[in-house]
């Protein structure tokens, strides 16, 4: 098998072989642009060496060395030559980008003799020297696994004796210097002397990056974003350019739109006389792109006329890192450039007005998932806030949280519930655990395309970025503000969408969604099959989905109405009644504000159909503790009450088979609701009543005959009677129970709490994740639906209800219906709406599109990102 290929070369595959950086290397070489020589170890390579218990498979060592022959024929430079010597970079890349690996180190090939040689031949001993440092560290982080901070702190004592800040004040002789500290960190650290020679530099080098992709944090990573394990990564061996040659010399990254608002703009940041990692690890805080134009402009205009070809040949925003070297423009990568929700909408809605891309490209482009992040809690506008500090705007949205110093604690405490802001002077990739369960991020150096605001922009989490009146003492467990100072564990709000650092919890408003959001939603609506509703129990939340585009309620839960503080103590005298005359009694006083109720949620979804589900909870849920009994009566109700599975007890229609009257009292509730709205308005509302926790057909059609009964001696209105199905035995037996409803909707949260025997209340805090941390399961099955038992489940249900009324209408209405894989689970079955949370229905909206036009072929589904 062959195992590399020069960019220039045709290879029998593409991103899943080259990797995504090196897939786009060789495209940019076929393109004819800039981009410097170089090779591509593939992934097949990485596999093998994984396989074989991390050996090189045979012949790579020697298709590598004729690769580098190559290389140094077209450079006319020799890999390892004492005097002007032929450098590399090594950069791993996987097909989906994971920050978890191992990246880049930079000026292989130099070595104590060859920095002499470059020195010379370049006439530019700084240069050449501060190549040499850095590949010292680079080679040691990524390579031995030394700590970076034994070099930076080398390089910080230094600047401090020299009392100079910036690395650039540093000289050749200063940075002989420090090269001869590195070289004792490294010996000392790793063990043996740097390796002085190239190949062998090389070698290990690729070895490495195969390592990097099995560390912790890559494999968090991969958990976290659904990667698959045996991908594998590619590794890149390019030809060496210099940003960090003088005056005229550059490094920078660069989006061909504005990767936050999806603005047509170049967007990206440059350093002078520097190298790719001072960008990426916001080591030194960068310049804006457009200065670039005073600077080097005509490195600036190719710069722009490059992009707009990427953009032109790849039809999607990019994402570039480029070099200048002595005043002449390379491309070192290119991919599609991560972007914020708003941004991929309006950049959507640019590219089909610029007939860059059809309507149907631009829906299945949006991330569904990522839509959430424009649904994220803003800092409210009318709030007075003292503002501490301020960074830049890395990633949208506000948080509020206790301040946590290392990645580690914001892991803990994030997974105990608590809110916590993760504060750094940067991230790192092995800070990734600690953003996961982190609510935002603010770090004090670096700049939009820092690692923290990369991987913050990506999990839509807010984040600050590049604070520079933010001093951190990790171990005195203090940080300073602007002038206040604060200790770990105190409350900060960061608002990640103008950059403003708060002391103190602040209160959020949700946002609302602009005209691009509108526009891709209404071309979505046209290409979806599947209905999307919501689940609303108040007419607040109505206006809200309708507003977010809902086509109905699914779900209306009735016990948060019995719920309500005012209405607590009428609910607990009806439960404590001793018998139905008093039972009664309370509950008639409950009927005009249950009416009530209705009317509200009725009106604001005028037009639109909405299912009131009946009374679902156990009664004790109403009831006080026995501690806090005011009775012996009472005590003694809650103890005859008390089960010890209520959520396999007397819940559902067991309660309201048990205690008719309350579910008659619903029943008149919504009826007489519906006459009441129909006369002020003059448009009946499409009324469904819905039994919940049915599992046999005469429970059902008892229930029938009880709604039935109640809507009779009311005034008229039309309404649809139907039930959820939400026991593995309601699946089984759908075909009888279809028999006595209108209409079933799928109660997902308990099948999957019955089908798996897994407690809705108890699992996920406990074995579940033990489970998915394990691997024993992929997914939380009360996240996305487990397509192979539930889901086998509910095709059975469809099958058979369908079987026996071929009109009836199916939906689902637990969390899963809002989230995108299982929408398009739902949609394959055929069911006619899936119904969610308000703020999830945009969500739902755009995955039922993308799944209709996946499965008409029109367009391959979009991956997120
Ligand atoms: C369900 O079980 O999926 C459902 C929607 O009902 P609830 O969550 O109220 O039990
Ligand atoms: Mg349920």
């Amino acid at each position: 098998m062959r195992y590399v290929y020069g960019f220039e070369e045709e290879a029998p595959g593409g991103r899943e072989l080259l990797g995504g950086k090196g897939v786009g290397l060789a495209e940019m070489t076929a393109l004819d642009l800039p981009v410097p020589a170089g090779f591509t170890i593939t992934t097949d390579a990485c596999r093998a060496y994984t396989a074989a218990g991390r050996q090189v498979p045979d012949g790579l060592d020697e298709e590598v060395d004729e690769h580098i022959v190559a290389l140094e024929e077209r450079a006319g430079k020799q890999f390892g030559d004492p005097h002007d010597p032929l450098l590399v970079s090594v950069r791993s890349g996987a097909a989906i980008s994971m920050p978890g690996m191992m990246d880049t180190i930079l000026n292989l090939g130099l070595g104590d003799v060859a920095v002499a040689g470059l020195a010379e031949s370049t006439g530019n001993p700084r240069f050449a020297y501060d190549s040499y440092r850095r590949l010292l560290q680079m080679y040691g982080e990524v390579v031995e696994g030394i700590d970076g901070h034994h070099f930076e702190n080398a390089l910080a004592e230094l600047k401090r004796e020299r009392g100079v800040t910036q690395d650039l004040d540093l000289d050749a002789d200063d940075l002989r210097e420090l090269i001869a500290t590195f070289e004792q960190i490294f010996a000392q650290d790793a063990g043996a002397p740097f390796p002085q020679d190239a190949r062998e530099q090389l070698r290990r080098a690729y070895r490495a990056v195969f390592d990097s992709w099995d560390t912790p944090r890559a494999q968090v990573y991969r958990r976290t974003y659904e990667i698959p394990d045996d991908l594998g990564t590619a590794c890149n061996v390019v030809q060496m350019v210099f940003g960090n040659r003088g005056e005229r010399s550059a490094t920078g990254v660069c989006f061909t739109r504005d990767p936050s608002t999806g603005e047509a703009r170049l967007y990206g940041e440059f350093l002078v006389n520097a190298q790719g990692e001072d960008v990426v690890a916001g080591i030194r805080t960068p310049e804006p792109i457009e200065r670039m134009r005073d600077v080097l402009p005509d490195a600036y205009d190719e710069l722009v006329t490059t992009l707009e070809r990427l953009e032109e040949h790849y039809r999607d925003l990019q994402d570039i890192e480029f070099t200048v070297e002595e005043g002449t423009l390379y491309l070192l990568q290119t991919r599609t450039g991560k972007r914020t929700a708003r941004a991929s909408l309006r950049a959507a809605v640019d590219m089909v007005d610029e007939e860059l891309i059809t309507r149907e490209e631009a829906v299945a482009r949006i991330d569904p998932a990522q839509l959430d992040q424009l649904l994220h809690p803003m800092i409210d506008p009318d709030a007075t806030v003292v503002v501490a500090a301020e960074g830049l705007n890395a990633s949208p949205g506000a948080a509020s949280g206790a301040i946590v110093l290392d990645a580690d604690t914001a892991e803990e405490r994030g997974r105990a519930g608590d809110d916590v802001i993760l504060v750094r002077w940067e991230t790192t990739p092995d800070d990734i655990h600690g953003v996961i369960h982190a609510k935002g991020i603010l770090t004090a150096h670096g700049g939009m395309t820092s690692h923290a605001a990369v991987v913050a922009r990506g999990m839509g989490k807010p984040c600050v970025a590049g604070c520079d009146t933010l001093h951190i003492d990790a171990t005195a467990g203090v940080i300073r503000l602007g002038e206040q100072e604060l200790s770990e564990g105190d409350v900060i709000t960061i608002d990640g969408g103008t950059g403003r650092v708060i002391i103190g919890s602040v209160p959020l408003v949700a946002p609302s969604i602009d005209e691009n959001f509108r526009t891709v939603l209404g071309w979505a609506d046209g290409m979806r099959r599947l209905g999307v509703r919501a689940n609303a129990d108040t007419p607040e939340d109505a206006a809200k989905a309708r507003e977010f585009g809902a086509e109905g309620i699914g779900l209306c839960r009735t016990e948060h109405m019995f719920m309500a503080p005012g209405r607590l103590p009428v609910v607990q005298r009806m439960i404590l009644a001793d018998a139905e005359p008093e039972r009664r009694a309370a509950l008639d006083d409950l009927l005009p504000m249950q009416q009530a109720d209705f009317e509200g949620i009725f009106e604001a979804m005028r037009g639109l159909p909405v299912i009131i589900r009946l009374l679902d909870p156990p009664l004790h849920e109403f009831l006080p503790s026995l501690e806090e009994a005011t009775s012996d009566a009472m005590r003694t109700r809650i103890r005859q009450l008390h089960e010890a599975n209520p959520m396999l007890g007397s819940r559902g229609c067991r309660l309201g088979l048990q205690f008719p009257e309350i579910y008659e009292m619903q029943v008149r509730a919504i009826v007489r609701a519906a006459r009441a709205v129909a006369d002020r308005t003059g448009e009946p509302p499409l009324v469904e009543i819905m039994h919940p926790l049915v599992g046999f057909r005469e429970e059902l059609r008892r229930l029938r005959e009880l709604t039935e009964a109640v809507a009779q001696e009311e005034p008229s209105v039309a309404y649809l009677c139907g039930t959820m199905i939400e026991l593995p035995r309601a699946c089984i037996r759908a075909d009888e129970i279809a028999e006595v409803a209108d209409f079933c909707s799928f109660g997902t949260n308990d099948l999957t709490q019955t089908a798996l025997g897994f407690s809705r209340d108890d699992a996920e805090g406990k074995f579940l994740t033990h489970y998915l941390e394990d691997g024993v399961l992929d997914a939380n099955p009360f996240e996305t639906i487990d397509q192979d038992g539930v889901g086998d489940l509910m095709r059975i249900a469809v099958e058979r209800a369908r079987g026996t009324k071929p009109e009836i209408k199916l939906g689902i209405c637990g969390e899963h219906g809002g989230e995108p894989r299982s929408v398009a689970f739902c949609h394959e079955l055929g069911l006619d709406y899936v119904s969610c949370s308000p703020y999830r229905v945009p969500v739902a909206r755009l995955a039922a599109a993308q799944v209709a036009l996946a499965e008409a072929g029109v367009v391959a589904v979009a991956i997120g990102g």
